[in-house]
């Protein structure tokens, strides 16, 4: 692998941040519609929510354009990723993703089994797809593709992306995991969610977690074909981790248009005044399409977060090509503020 991540360990235990920009959570959420929701539905929990579950699928099933029979839900997109990193490499075989990219996925399937094949990204940080198709193999069992990607935040030209879906998938499955697809701008929202309606062997990953805020909360979804849901189904069973005032506070937050629209500029605002700040400091960054921004620091990154959080400012930081780097989450402009001032000082 080209990159190594470091997790500041004292931010896994409970501390008191000024600013917590270390896990790409959603300052702003969950909405107040959501809430309200969840709230109205914990007098139920003695139930299974079943069948509440089935009207929250319709409901995204409808959004999505796609058959309630090609959703299957989970406790954040989190359990859907593992579940198919366990499911599809109980033989062995190998999984062809970009490197650097978001590991859960990955790192389930080598536990698994499987072995894993990065594709370095390209100069301008997207994915290299003519790499990643020369990469497959008679033994890849899938190709997994973070669009934006996690931990950089760069994209990759939705056009390319589909085609490279609609041939590639002919031969092995894709997940495309669009955790962050809602922080660009609405006419640069291409979900690959329109091959699954073309019959493709694509995997499309959607959460809560994000725009809507609720990662706390736990809920998610992918859309897949039926078959692949089946294959799942068999060993383990979806939807079954989901609280039933999360399905409430799910149905409520996705008519919270306003909520949505709010989180989206809060977010691009947050962005632009960490762009703004960077330039002054003379510093470059990878420009973001996800509510995160990672940028190069000139110090190791175990001393880095443990000065940053000295602080009060949690942060990532990852190795990535023998260079070090910072990942900062969006927070509130206030607490951005906190971490501009405080990067300041640890690295001038
Ligand atoms: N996918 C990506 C790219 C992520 O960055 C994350 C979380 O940060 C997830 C999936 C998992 O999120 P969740 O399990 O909360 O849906």
């Amino acid at each position: 692998p080209f990159f190594k991540e470091y997790i500041h360990k004292p931010l896994l235990k409970k501390e008191a941040l000024r600013a917590k920009l270390n896990a790409n959570e959603n300052p702003y959420g969950p909405s107040s519609k959501a809430l309200e929701a969840f709230k109205g539905a914990a007098e139920l929990g003695n139930r299974y929510a079943w069948r509440e579950l089935f009207d929250l699928i319709e409901k995204i099933a409808h959004k999505e354009g796609v058959a309630p029979e090609n959703i299957m839900m989970g406790p954040g997109s989190s359990d859907l990723l593992e579940k198919i990193g366990i499911v599809l490499f109980l033989n062995g075989g190998n999984v062809v993703s970009a490197d650097p990219s978001y590991m859960s996925l990955i790192r389930v399937a080598e536990a698994t089994g499987a072995t894993w094949k990065g594709v370095p990204l390209k100069d301008d940080w997207s994915h290299d797809l003519a790499g990643m198709e020369k990469a497959i193999n008679s033994d890849t069992k899938l190709v997994y593709i973070c669009n934006p990607n996690n931990p950089t935040g760069s994209i990759t030209d939705s056009k390319k992306l589909l085609d490279f879906c609609s041939r590639v998938s002919e031969k092995v499955p894709i997940f495309i995991d669009e955790a962050y697809l809602e922080f660009l701008p609405k006419q640069d929202q291409q979900s690959m969610v329109s091959l699954i309606k073309e019959g493709k062997n694509v995997i499309i990953a959607r959460t809560f977690s994000k725009i809507h805020g609720m990662a706390g909360l736990r809920i998610g979804y992918i859309v897949a074909q039926p078959d692949t849901l089946d294959q799942v189904q068999k060993i383990t069973r979806g939807g079954m981790g989901i609280s039933y005032p999360t399905i409430y506070a799910a149905s409520a937050s996705m008519d919270d248009a306003e909520f949505l629209a709010m989180s989206y500029h809060k977010n691009t605002e947050a962005k632009e005044f960490v762009y703004n700040s960077l330039d002054k400091m003379g510093k470059t960054y990878v420009k973001s399409s996800t509510s995160f921004i990672l940028f190069p620091i000139e110090m190791e990154g175990k001393s880095f977060l443990k000065k940053m959080s000295d602080q009060g400012v949690g942060v990532r930081s990852f190795e990535i090509m023998n260079q070090n780097w910072c990942r900062v989450s969006m927070g509130t402009l206030e607490e951005m503020k906190i971490f501009i001032n405080t990067l300041q000082k640890v690295i001038g």
